[in-house]
């Protein structure tokens, strides 16, 4: 791990460099220091649940400098482009349909049609969004149900050896995470409580809908959000063959090859590049004409235990 000071010359292309190639940067954000990895990059975004010690895959907030580099990723609605003349850049965080061609890892979005966007309002931040040319996903730079970090000590304490590189930018401002919208629904939704309050949102867009379950981190558990992704095929686990009509995703070498809709989640047996595959690969073998995904046995250890949570959350009888 390396600690640079942001106003050191030459340190924001550095980190973009290490962006750029697959590497994870903490950078201060004005709400908590982000452990920001490419968002478009798969296994990237799985050293991000790897790095954490995440057990779920929950979805990530994609950062972006400016609106140019947004309309790419979401579709914006009128509600989004008032919001966003107001009160971007700041800690506002809002939950849009993806765009047909979206760049962004499935697995940042947990496999979701939605994507959580966001502009920040940190000079270190945008520096960095800039120089890297790319959306970058940035959860708090925590180990996973620690607190988040307002200073770069506090990342250095909680994940050393796991970041490349932290951009030291002293202590965030607003020290709440960002307040999370969904707008993709017809009734806008408070997700999370932040900085920005429901009121400054109603005056902007009219009325929003709020559940309460204040000030949690993870207003939703991952497994309730309602639209989470379930394949439309059943799904078997710890399935070493698949019948010749399954799909079948393998893990490490494959023992029956009888399946033609094999699709390897890692043919050497990785965990990271495992979940780098997995929602791209569950979205494959329901496009496929089969008549269910059989999926090999995933060890439960490190990243295999946000594997496993999520395919048996795909294998839960349907209603
Ligand atoms: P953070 O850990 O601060 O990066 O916040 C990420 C949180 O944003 C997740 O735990 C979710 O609660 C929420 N979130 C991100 N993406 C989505 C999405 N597509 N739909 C609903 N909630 C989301
Ligand atoms: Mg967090």
């Amino acid at each position: 791990m390396t600690v640079l000071s942001a106003t050191a010359p030459g340190s924001i292309d550095r980190a973009a460099q290490i962006l750029q190639s697959g590497g994870l940067v903490a950078f201060p954000t004005e709400t908590v220091y982000g452990l920001g990895a490419d968002a478009t990059n798969d296994t990237a975004v799985a050293a991000i649940y790897a790095a954490k010690g995440r057990p779920e895959f929950n979805p990530l907030i994609a950062h972006v400098a400016d609106l140019d580099a947004l309309s790419p990723l979401v579709r914006l609605d009128d509600r989004a482009a008032m919001l966003a003349t107001h009160l971007w850049p700041g800690p506002l965080t809002l939950v849009l349909p993806r765009a047909p061609a979206c760049p962004v890892s499935l697995l940042a979005s947990a496999g979701l049609d939605t994507l959580a966007v966001r502009i920040p309002n940190h000079p270190v931040a945008r520096a960095l969004l800039r120089a890297t040319g790319r959306p970058v996903v940035a959860p708090s730079a925590n180990l996973s149900g620690k607190v988040s970090p307002t200073t770069a000590q506090h990342v250095a304490d909680g994940l050393a050896e796991k970041v490349d590189l932290i951009l030291a930018g002293g202590r965030c401002t607003v020290g709440l995470e960002s307040t999370i919208l969904d707008l993709s629904t017809p009734t806008a939704t408070l997700l999370r409580p932040g900085a920005v309050t429901l009121e400054d949102l109603s005056a902007l867009i009219g009325p929003v809908a709020w559940h309460g379950n204040a000030a949690t981190d993870t207003p939703i558990a991952p497994g309730q959000l309602k639209s989470h992704y379930a394949p439309q095929l059943p799904v078997r686990l710890n399935a070493l063959t698949a019948t010749t009509t399954e799909a079948h995703l393998t893990f490490g070498p494959t023992l029956s090859p009888q399946s033609p809709f094999i699709l390897s989640l890692s043919d050497t047996g990785d965990l990271t590049e495992a979940a780098a595959n997995l929602f791209a690969h569950l979205r494959t073998a329901d496009s496929f004409p089969c008549t269910g995904i059989a999926v090999m046995p995933i060890p439960e250890t490190g990243l295999g235990v946000a594997i496993n949570d999520r395919l048996r959350r795909a294998a839960e009888p349907r209603s």
